[in-house]
């Protein structure tokens, strides 16, 4: 999965040239930077890779998530349906835009269920958020095609699965505005940043205004900028951009590298009878970035997780008992827990997050696990960890 692994030379020329211009911000400076637009070209690189009209990179995936619902106009009181099985960051961008997350369960995907979306519809709802989790797909399309019927906005949650696809269409480009994170451990990574892509202009100005307090970046004089609306700083710096624009460089031989290790792994294991894998629409547009596998029940799962670390089988993850990435654990959103009080209640319609009740999404993921697979591994390495596993996935 991250991106780190593989830092080079390609990284260090990139920040060099940052560094022998001393212009460290984004926009502006126009003489000094020697044409050297760092956020800029990662910008235009990214909208091609994605093959969507626009992107506008940010200082992290949660500030994306943010941007978005802020330029999709999602704000104060308005129902926004994540799924359960996330990173956190998720429904946090959606409490700090005033509005109220609303939790759906989960189908074989691992990702929010299209057949269970409209159970909790109501008629404050706005926006759909699907993540998709551990590099592999939700059933996207479906989600698209239930938004569209209940006129809902739809925004993805790529953070964990740049270059991913469905049908050959690139994951992030189906909803109205992808986000995409670059943090530290992602799989292409800026240190800290993030991204939206956009296919709708209005949208891009949006989020590029909102990004940076509501400039609108008309010529070249910031002071004499105009400013549609207030909105914050998410900005990325130009050291943080030279990082991530050589990282992009590398995505192809990223995920070339994690699909030919997964799919060693999982041929191995599928010959395990306790062992099944979670559904992936779409196995060639895998980002391949993790392997999750189930096991028959949550005492297997708990027993089998164990055995793998015993085993010295490291970067395997029980979502179900850690704090990490499903709402079981995560007592400080089931309290409702912010630093100050939260827009979200003073709300009459602020669900009681202690008593959300997911049976079909907490039987799938007391049965899951998810192993990152590692970009440094040699084949002796691989070859090592599947016997390993093996052997202890073995009944
Ligand atoms: C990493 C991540 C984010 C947030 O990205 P940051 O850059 O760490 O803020 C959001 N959603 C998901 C699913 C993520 O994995």
């Amino acid at each position: 999965m991250p991106g780190f692994e593989i830092f080079g030379d390609e990284e260090r020329r990139e920040v060099q040239e940052v560094l022998d211009t001393g212009v460290l911000f984004r926009y502006g400076f126009d003489g000094a930077r020697k044409g050297r637009w760092k956020a800029k070209e990662f910008e235009a690189a990214l909208a091609r890779r994605m093959g969507v009209g626009y992107s506008h990179l940010c200082s992290s995936g949660t500030a994306a998530l943010s941007i978005a619902l802020a330029a999709c106009g999602i704000g104060a009181g308005d129902e926004v349906v994540v799924p359960p099985f996330t990173f956190v960051a998720t429904v946090e961008a959606v409490i700090m835009a005033g509005a109220v997350p609303v939790f759906s369960e989960l189908d074989d995907t691992l990702c929010l269920d299209p057949d269970a979306l409209p159970s909790v519809f109501t008629d404050r709802t706005r926006a759909v958020i699907p993540v998709h989790m551990c590099g592999a797909q939700a059933r996207i399309d479906r989600i698209r095609d239930i938004c569209d019927r209940h006129g809902l906005v739809l925004i993805e949650d790529a953070c964990q699965a740049i270059g991913g696809t469905l049908n050959g269409k690139p994951l992030g480009t189906f909803g109205r505005m992808g986000c995409f994170s670059f943090d530290a451990v992602k799989t292409i990574t800026c240190g800290e940043g993030g991204a939206v892509i956009t296919d709708e202009k209005d949208l891009y100005r949006r989020a590029d205004a909102y990004a940076d307090h509501g400039h609108d970046h008309v010529g070249s004089d910031r002071g004499a900028e105009e400013h549609e609306f207030l909105g914050g700083n998410f900005r990325i710096s130009e050291l943080n951009a030279a990082v991530g624009l050589a990282q992009l460089r590398k995505l192809e031989g990223i995920l070339e590298t994690q699909r030919s290790t997964k799919k060693a792994i999982k041929a191995a294991l599928a010959q395990c009878p306790s062992v099944s894998f979670r559904h992936i629409p779409d196995e060639a547009g895998d980002s391949a970035t993790f392997l999750t596998f189930l096991l028959p029940d949550e005492a297997a799962a708990r027993e089998k997780s164990a055995a793998l670390a015993a085993a010295g089988v490291d970067g395997c993850f029980y979502w179900y008992a850690n704090n990490w990435h499903y709402i079981r654990q995560w007592e400080h959103l089931r309290q409702l827990k912010g630093a100050a009080r939260l827009p979200v209640q003073l709300l009459e319609h602020c669900p009681d997050y202690s008593a959300v009740h997911l049976p079909r999404s907490d039987a799938l993921m007391a049965r899951a696990i998810s192993m990152l697979i590692k970009l440094s591994w040699t084949e002796a390495e691989i070859e090592a960890r599947i016997q390993a596993m093996v052997k202890a996935l073995q009944d």
